[in-house]
């Protein structure tokens, strides 16, 4: 049976890696500019703003597709529209089916008026909190370094992250343009974050290889990898199949270490070709603790119902793939495990039973 759009949204998912300063609504992004006065939007038309998002994000490399956060940032500098945008966000994982969020979001970018760090965490937090009051989404934030800035700052990034660790913080990532700037450039923060028995996701082969996975796990500490495209490199793959793995691949397979996959990001920023090519097929089949996940939906133009459907579509994935997928997301979360277990057996498995009871009935 096909796994169509509008079934995938009735499924409870859960989402690890969405950004959101890059998911946020064109509309909201006109009306904040218009607020704020700012005035470098390339059109005040949402449909035509959603276009240029789209066009720009699509070119095939990292550092063009990072060129539209400029704006999304940009009208990010208030406290009422860092809480209008984490209010609607979850809003917007409601309409889709999330029933846990994990966002993500560089506080550096959001100081540009003067906010402090503080403030800034403060109100993304009031803004998530009424989105779960009002739409019962469950949410954790990341709080992202960029791994092209100083050292010294991500140190104190690490610090605003663990001051707001039973506040709604759940974790530590490191962001941004890859090539050029290794992740063990920041390592002190990393130890720091391990030292306060804290949790670390990194971005790590999107753009760079697998050394660059290996700093992650082996020098920084990551519990999770963003993305993790090219793992396959640690691999000899004949046919679709893995003749065999190095030490790297094989130690990320054995401690299940999670992946952040990101199907259609990849695409967009040229790490691969095709969501056909891409090594998430390999990595499941091979019993990778994979996840789905969005990256950035407004530049991308999709939710996490495309990502699954596209998942389903070119890797010939069932609705019982979908649920291990969603467990696995689950397990991989940095809420307290207590936390996820009540999700996975309240909400994500009784949400599967339904839908299969509504496919059979079909
Ligand atoms: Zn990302």
């Amino acid at each position: 049976m096909k796994l169509t759009k509008n079934f995938l949204r009735t499924i409870p998912k859960v989402l690890l890696h969405d950004h959101l300063d890059g998911g946020v609504r064109a509309q909201t992004v006109i009306e904040l500019a218009k607020d704020q006065h700012y005035k470098k939007l390339p059109t005040s038309d949402a449909d035509e703003l959603t276009a240029w998002f789209r066009r720009g994000a699509q070119r095939g490399s990292l550092p063009l597709f990072l060129e539209g956060f400029e704006h999304t940032c940009g009208v990010m500098q208030t406290e009422e529209a860092l809480e209008r945008v984490a209010y609607e966000m979850i809003e917007d994982m409601h309409s889709d089916g999330v029933v846990y969020v994990e966002t993500r979001f560089a506080p550096v970018f959001h100081a540009q008026k003067g906010l402090a760090h503080h403030t800034i965490v403060k109100s993304v937090l009031r803004g998530l909190e009424r989105g779960k009051k009002k739409f019962g989404v469950e949410y954790g934030v990341l709080i992202c370094a960029m791994r092209n800035m100083n050292p010294a700052i991500s140190q104190d990034i690490a610090e605003l992250a663990v001051e707001f660790r039973n506040l709604g913080v759940v974790g530590f990532d490191l962001a941004g343009e890859e090539g050029g700037y290794p992740p063990k450039k920041h390592v002190d923060a990393f130890h720091y974050i391990q030292r306060e028995n804290f949790n670390i996701t990194i971005h790590a082969g999107e753009a760079f290889g697998k050394e660059s996975i290996w700093q992650a796990i082996q020098w920084c500490g990551a519990h999770r990898i963003g993305h993790a495209t090219r793992l396959t490199e640690d691999m000899r793959i004949k046919d679709g199949e893995v003749l065999s793995m190095g030490t790297l691949a094989q130690y990320v397979l054995d401690k299940r270490i999670p992946l952040e996959i990101c199907l259609t990001s990849n695409v967009h920023t040229g790490a691969v070709k095709t969501i056909a090519e891409h090594p998430f097929g390999i990595l499941y089949r091979y019993k990778f603790r994979v996840t789905l996940n969005t990256d950035d939906r407004l530049m991308s133009g999709i939710t996490l119902s495309d990502e699954y459907q596209a998942a389903a579509e070119h890797f010939g994935l069932k609705l019982d793939d979908l649920e291990k997928i969603t467990i696995n997301a689950m397990k991989s979360a940095f809420v307290p495990y207590k936390e996820r277990i009540r999700i996975i057996y309240d909400v994500l498995k009784p949400g599967f039973v339904k839908a299969r009871e509504h496919q059979k009935a079909k």
